[in-house]
Order: structure tokens, then C-alpha cells, then sequence
């Protein structure tokens, strides 16, 4: 039985009518770039992460730069995060001329140790990023008293999150900003690229709308420096239509992730996600820990599964970050993640034989390699 990773042409194909009659529009209103599309969808996307402004962009990555330049954030500034994520979150503290600064995360929600976060505040720090990694958000409420205490910013990377949940609230709405991605994988994904940045704050909104069009509120005044970061019209109508289902796909997730839980219970051998009792999980990623990834992987791979690594190299050990000075042992819970997570397939349209299929298969494995060794 084959068991894709992720299957975008299923999804495509129940809603594929709306699509085309959505995108027709578009074409017939010669909107590309920007305009009435993208504003519909950012009403809509501010109410579904109840919060008074959403601002479509061109990506997750340039929403969480716009943010942080939107809140002043540059050169001599630190900002925290945490290491394991994808390298997204860290280049745009870069971009911004920042200086990123990482603390460790909890081995049960694989998102930032509130414990450890006050160790690496200095006076330099202007914000944090927490990563609501996998779709399971981060414990928001230990942190904003830590961020409040010490008079920081707080930007969720809410990337991998749309509709996640914190003790009610949504992901985005309970730090200064939410930026999410809507790249084609993500949990709500455009036909292509595109991002958004949601926030309660009216002049944080007014600031990133005018940085994502070269810093204009009126054409070729320009007030300040910015960018060219606005949504395409396309992208704007194609996610106004994907947006009505984001909340039953979502629930589609997690009762494949409920279906995984009961067809895996027992094998004590593979580390499951944990659900945290705060939390609406979307399960954006479903990973699992295993000690012998790679045969893991093979074992799928024989029969038919497609797997995934998030993320094989903590951001402290890429390349790109060696200049940090950061070595091997300087966050151990990120790189045991790194070392042994392996992503399971996860769509909502994924279907209750091909996941009692996958469970077979690793249990057959683990029977033969017992202690996953
Ligand atoms: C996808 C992602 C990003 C970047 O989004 P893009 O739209 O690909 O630029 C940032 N952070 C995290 C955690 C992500 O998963």
C-alpha cells in the first residue's frame, strides 16, 4: 500500500469548482497584486485568529522580517528563539540586521524551555520568537510574563500553527504579532507563495502595510524603507476559499493523529507527540522519536511509506550560523530531536488503512529490532 508524506492534488480536487471560479475572478478583475482579493482574506484571516488585523505578505519567512522591522528592530539588537525550527525564523532576525540568540526547548513539546529564557535576556534583547513548532503551540503564558517583566516584544512564529490553540486563543493572537506561512504544504496553503502577519496593534498594522509596499501609504510617498512584500491577488482568493475548510481539515488531522495514538499505543520504543493539556493541537508535522532513524526510515520506505526529517540540523550547526561559534552540546534537547525525529504522513485526507498500515510496519520493525536498536 503506498502511504504518500502529503497529498496536496486530493485536497485540490474536493474543492476544485470554488477554485476555479475563484480564480476566474481574479483573472476577470485583473487584481494581481494586492487589492480586493488579499483584503477579503485579511478580514477573514484577522477574525479566524481573532485578532483585529491580518496583513497578507509574500511569504512566512518575509512576515516574520516585516515584524521585526516594524517594531524597530535592527542592528545591535538580540532577539531570542530557539534552534530547532526551520532556519525561516532565524534568517529574518539576520535580515533585519539583528543578532539571534537561542534557548533550548522542553523535550515534551519540542517548543521554547520558558525555564531557561530569562538566562538569556541581556540588555541588548528587544524580542522573542516562539515557535509553535509541529502546531502545537508554545507555552504562551510563562513567556509573556517573562517578556512583560523585562519589557520585551513577543512575535509568534506561527508558521506551522494556523488555528492552533493556547487555553482558548489562537495562535498569533497573544504576543505583539502572529506571522504565518501559507507556503503549498502548510496546513492552510495557497497555490503558491504567500504569508501573513496578524496583531491587535493599529500602528504596528499601519507600519507593516506600508513596509510591504517600499514604505508607501500613498502612491510614491514613501515614507519609509521598505520592501516589496505584497500578497498576490490569485494567492489572496485561492486561501479566502481554503480558509472555509482550515478548521475541519484541522480536525481531520488530529483524528488521524488520535488514529496513529491508538494503533501505536504500547510500542514504547517510538516516542509519540505529546497533546499538552493547554493545547488545541493542528498537527501541522506528527513526528515521532525513534533511536535507529535511518533503518526506520528504510523499513517504511520498503513498504511503501514516505517519511520525513523536521529538522536534521539544529540552526546552531548549519553552515550558515557556524560565525555564532555555537558547537555540538550546546542544546542538547534540540539536537537529540534533530538526531532522532522522524515525521510520519499527515494530511486530513489521509485515510484509516494507510495509517493501520504505517503502525504495522514499524511494529513489525520494532519486533525485529527490539528497543529500536
Ligand atoms: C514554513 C516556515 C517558515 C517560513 O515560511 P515561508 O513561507 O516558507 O517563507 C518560518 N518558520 C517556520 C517554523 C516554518 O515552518
Amino acid at each position: 500500500m503506498n502511504v504518500p508524506f502529503l497529498d496536496l492534488k486530493s485536497q485540490y480536487q474536493s474543492i476544485s469548482e470554488e477554485i476555479e471560479t475563484a480564480i476566474r475572478h481574479v483573472l476577470n478583475a485583473t487584481a494581481f497584486s494586492g487589492g480586493p482579493f488579499v483584503e477579503r482574506f485579511e478580514d477573514q484571516f484577522a477574525a479566524f485568529s481573532q485578532c483585529r488585523h491580518a496583513i497578507g505578505v509574500g511569504s512566512g519567512t518575509e512576515a516574520i522580517w516585516l515584524a521585526l522591522m516594524a517594531l524597530g528592530i535592527g542592528r545591535g539588537d538580540e532577539v531570542i528563539t530557539v534552534p530547532n525550527t526551520f532556519i525561516a525564523t532565524v534568517e529574518a532576525i539576520s535580515l533585519c540586521g539583528a543578532t539571534p540568540v537561542f534557548v533550548d526547548v522542553d523535550e515534551r513539546s519540542y517548543t521554547m524551555d520558558p525555564a531557561q529564557l530569562e538566562r538569556a535576556i541581556t540588555p541588548r534583547t528587544k524580542a522573542i520568537i516562539p515557535v509553535h513548532l509541529y502546531g502545537q503551540m508554545a507555552d504562551m503564558d510563562p513567556i509573556m510574563a517573562i517578556a512583560n517583566t523585562h519589557g520585551l516584544y513577543v512575535i509568534e512564529d506561527a508558521c506551522q500553527a494556523h488555528g492552533a490553540e493556547y487555553r482558548g486563543r489562537r495562535a498569533g493572537s497573544i504576543g505583539n504579532a502572529g506571522c504565518f506561512s501559507f507556503y503549498p504544504g502548510k496546513n492552510l496553503g495557497a497555490y503558491g507563495e504567500a504569508g501573513g502577519v496578524v496583531t491587535h496593534d493599529d500602528e504596528l498594522a499601519a507600519k507593516i502595510k506600508m513596509l510591504r509596499d517600499h514604505g508607501q501609504s500613498k502612491k510614491y510617498s514613501h515614507a519609509m524603507i521598505g520592501v516589496n512584500s505584497r500578497m498576490d491577488g490569485l494567492q489572496g482568493a485561492v486561501l479566502g476559499v481554503k480558509l472555509k475548510y482550515l478548521d475541519s481539515w484541522n480536525d481531520g488531522r488530529a483524528r488521524n493523529a488520535g488514529l496513529y495514538r491508538r494503533h501505536l499505543a504500547g510500542v514504547d520504543s517510538v516516542v509519540l507527540p505529546e497533546k499538552l493539556d493547554y493545547a488545541r493541537h493542528i498537527y501541522h508535522i506528527f513526528a515521532v522519536r525513534v533511536q535507529n532513524r535511518e533503518a526506520f526510515m528504510d523499513a517504511l520506505k520498503e513498504q511503501g511509506i514516505a517519511s520525513g526529517i523536521h529538522y536534521p540540523v539544529p540552526v546552531h550547526l548549519q553552515g550558515a550560523y557556524k560565525f555564532m561559534g555555537k558547537k555540538r552540546g550546546s542544546f542538547p534537547v534540540a539536537e537529540k530531536c534533530a538526531d532522532e525525529t522522524v515525521s510520519l504522513p499527515m494530511f486530513p485526507e489521509l485515510k484509516e488503512e494507510q495509517i493501520e498500515h504505517t503502525a504495522d510496519v514499524i511494529k513489525k520493525f520494532i519486533r525485529r529490532s527490539p528497543g529500536g536498536r
